[in-house]
Formats: C-alpha cells, structure tokens, sequence
C-alpha cells in the first residue's frame, strides 16, 4: 500500500487548489475523483466561459456577498482574488476583467482554465487517481483510511474537497457530508441556492420569456424581510429566475419549510407611492381619453400590461379621466409591491450550488482543519458558506483549497 502525506477527494476546483498548494510545500499528494477527468463543474461555470472570481475590493461589502462570510476573511488573506489572478496568469493564463469586475479567462472558455489547472497539478506531481469513487473514510489512531472502489488509501491528512449537492450530474452528490457527519460535524441541512423559484399563482406562465431590468425584489416571510435583491428578473415557465432571483434564492430555500414566502416585486423601485401618483396625476390630465392600458405602456413592457391589470382588478378597457382616487391608489400600489408566492425552489441539478453543509464553528478558518478530528480538512462548497453571482463562488473555493492544502 503506497501511503501518502495527504489525500484529496475530489478534484474539482477547491480540491486542485489544496493539490496544487499541498505540493508546493513539497507534500506527496493523491487527488481521487469519481469522474474521468476533474473539474467537470469548473467546465459549465459562466455559461462556459468560467467565471473565475471578482476583483472587487476585499471589505465589507465583498464579504457581505456571502453566507457566513466572515469565515472567509482570514482565508482571504492568506490568499486572496488578487492572489488567484497573479497566479493564474503567472501561470500562462490570460485573464480579462469584465463589468462588475467580473474575471474570466480572455479566451472566454473554461477549458483553458482546466488545461492550466492540469499543467500545474501536473508539474507539481500531484497524482491523479481518476474514475474512482471514495466510499468511506476511517480513522484509526492517526492514519486515515480511505476505502475507494479500486483501493484502500492510507494518509495521516485527508482534504475533503466533494462539493455540495448541484448539479449531480457532474458527480458532486453530497458524499462528503456523510463522511463529516460520521466525524461528528454537523452539517447545516443542504438546500438549492443560486436557483430560479417556482410560484403557485398561474398567471405568472403568461409572463414567461419577458425579462427586467433594474427591479426590487423582496422576499417575506410573513413579515419578517428575508432577503432583498436589485437587478434584473426573468419569468420562466415555472416561476421566476435571472440574476436577482438567483442571489436572493439562498435565502428563500432555507426559509421555506418554516411558512410560506412572498416576493414582491417592485417595478418602480426609482420612485416612491408620493412620486408615482404625482406622475400617474400629470399622465392623466395630458392624455384624458387614453385608456388605462395605453397609458401603462409607459409603465410596464407591454407583455406584462393585460395581466398586471386584471391581477389588479382593473379595468383596461376604461378611460383614464375616468379613473378613480381608489383605483389610482391600487396602481401605485401594485407598481411598488406586486405580489406573488413561492411554491418551491428549483431542484438541485438545477441549482448552481449549494446553501448549507459542513458548519463553519467546527472548522479552524485559519487552516480549514476540523476542530473534531485532527488531520481532518475541508475546502470548497462543502463548506456552509455560498456566494452570490459574479465569480465570488469560484473564489471561495480556489482560496479555501489553498490554505487547506498550505495547512496539510
Ligand atoms: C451551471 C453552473 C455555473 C456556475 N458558474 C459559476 C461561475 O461562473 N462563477 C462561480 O464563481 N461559480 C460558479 N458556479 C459554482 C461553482 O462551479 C462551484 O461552487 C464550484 O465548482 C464548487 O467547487 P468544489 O471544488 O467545492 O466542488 P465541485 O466542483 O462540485 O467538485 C467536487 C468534486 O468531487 C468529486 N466527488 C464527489 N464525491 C466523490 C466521491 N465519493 N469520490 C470521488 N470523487 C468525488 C466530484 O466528482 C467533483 O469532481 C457554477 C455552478 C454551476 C452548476
């Protein structure tokens, strides 16, 4: 039996990073992954194109993008976005800075950022041990033994680097939250995050495929605020999705067992109740005989306008000189708080990540060793920690793999 000073399971980008930084402190390293190649995920992220993190200045704000963020401060600056990005193009690959700071290779094409990944690993003589499922870890006094389908691995360091439970398909099914659990780690219950939301109300269909822009939307828990996103929606033939929903999805998945959750959704965020009647006022003295759905195109793209009115109770059809106080009142109302209901939140495969998992006050920030087990380590979206859009989650990864893996 070859014995090893660390074993990662699972190659995807976390489990690279502590490989890569294993290695350079001269650690002998084994890499297993489930798949024939690693990285399968990485290879989907930014539509393809590998959003691989934000260079955002690191502060308040930067860590506020995350759940459970503070627990990255520490392992931010140990290495830190700027640190990824010196790296990788030390390393040969060109990176580009987008809008929002949004950092991707310039090929546009995660493959790229595989192929370096792999020229590393592969300089550094990580060992690569592919197409091999690990199915269950023990400790006995200080060595691991890591029972795989082809062998049994022996190591004093094990990283756990699974992933969460998204995308299924791309072999991250929650294995590693077994193994913790049977560590005595709690794991925070495992949810679908960065996803779109299904919503009971029917109506909603007849939306689908319109998408908006700079909207405010809330989510509620009875009347307790969840969570609040600016940006752009996208209605879906289940619900709703684009960007704001997806940051604000986290937040309503770990919520939803607890009652029922709206979103309210204001069109006119710009504006207050004052504002708009005053405009909604002027509108209708310089157009009287318009009617209400004409002068609403003003107001909503017109794909919205017939649904939003009878939703409303209104009556498109009626002039607007006709139009009462009470009926204006609604509008404004409507505008500002439309509401609708979730019914669930898309499935795991259909979820970028992972809300939940290994809980952060049994994992030293410092080195992201167990608290429970020594020798233990976890990097990446095993971890209950998850970011929003914009690379903030690749970033999470690549720099709790590398302290996990400087750490073994
Ligand atoms: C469609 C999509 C787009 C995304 N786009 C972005 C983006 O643009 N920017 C961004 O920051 N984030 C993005 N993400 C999120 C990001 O991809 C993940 O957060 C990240 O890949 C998690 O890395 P990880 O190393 O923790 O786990 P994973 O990438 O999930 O890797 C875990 C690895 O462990 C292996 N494994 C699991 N169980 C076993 C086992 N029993 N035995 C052996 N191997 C095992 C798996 O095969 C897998 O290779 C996206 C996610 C998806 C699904």
């Amino acid at each position: 039996m070859e014995i090893f000073d660390c074993v990662i399971i699972g190659g995807g980008p976390s489990g690279c990073f502590a490989g890569i930084s294993a290695s350079e402190k001269g650690k002998k390293v084994a890499l297993v992954d489930r798949n024939s190649e690693i990285c399968k995920k990485l290879l989907l992220t930014g539509k393809g194109k590998c959003n691989l993190t934000n260079l955002n200045e690191i502060n308040e704000d930067y860590i506020s993008k995350y759940k459970n963020g503070k627990f990255l401060i520490n392992v931010f600056h140990q290495f830190s976005n700027h640190d990824l990005y010196d790296f990788f193009e030390r390393n040969g690959l060109k990176l580009k800075i987008d809008t929002g700071k949004r950092v991707y290779p310039e090929s546009e094409n995660a493959e790229d950022v595989l192929k370096t990944i792999k020229k590393i690993l592969d300089r550094n003589k990580v060992r690569l041990f592919l197409r091999e499922k690990v199915l269950d870890i023990e400790k006995n006094k200080e060595f691991f033994e890591i029972k795989t389908d082809k062998r049994i691995f022996k190591t004093k360091k094990v990283v756990i680097s699974t992933g969460g439970k998204s995308f299924p398909g791309t072999g991250s099914e929650g294995d590693g939250f077994i193994w913790a659990r049977k560590f005595g780690h709690k794991i925070i219950k495992p949810v679908p995050a960065l996803c779109g939301l299904e919503i009971k109300e029917n109506f909603i269909k007849k939306w689908q495929g319109i998408n908006l822009k700079n909207i405010l939307v809330s989510a509620y828990l009875s009347e307790k605020k969840i969570g609040e996103e600016f940006g752009e929606l996208l209605f879906t033939h289940y619900g709703v999705s684009g960007p704001s929903i997806l940051n604000l999805s986290g937040n309503v998945s770990e919520n939803l067992d607890k009652g029922e959750i709206k979103i309210i959704i204001n069109f006119k965020p710009a504006l207050n109740d004052e504002i708009l009647d005053k405009r909604l006022q002027r509108e209708i003295k310089e157009n009287p005989n318009k009617i209400l759905k004409n002068l609403f195109k003003n107001l909503l793209p017109s794909g919205l306008i017939d649904e939003f009115l009878k939703q409303s109770g209104l009556e498109g059809e009626k002039k607007v000189n006709q139009i009462t106080r009470d009926e204006r009142k609604i509008i404004v109302e409507k505008l500002l708080k439309f509401e609708i209901t979730v019914k669930k939140t898309r499935p795991f495969y259909d979820s970028m990540v992972t809300r939940g998992g290994v809980c952060i006050d049994e994992i030293n920030p410092k080195t992201m060793e167990s608290k429970i087990v020594k020798g233990l380590y976890f990097a990446g979206e095993i971890i209950d920690v998850d970011g929003k859009t914009g690379g903030y989650n690749l970033q999470m990864c690549f720099s709790t793999g590398y302290v996990a893996g400087i750490n073994v």
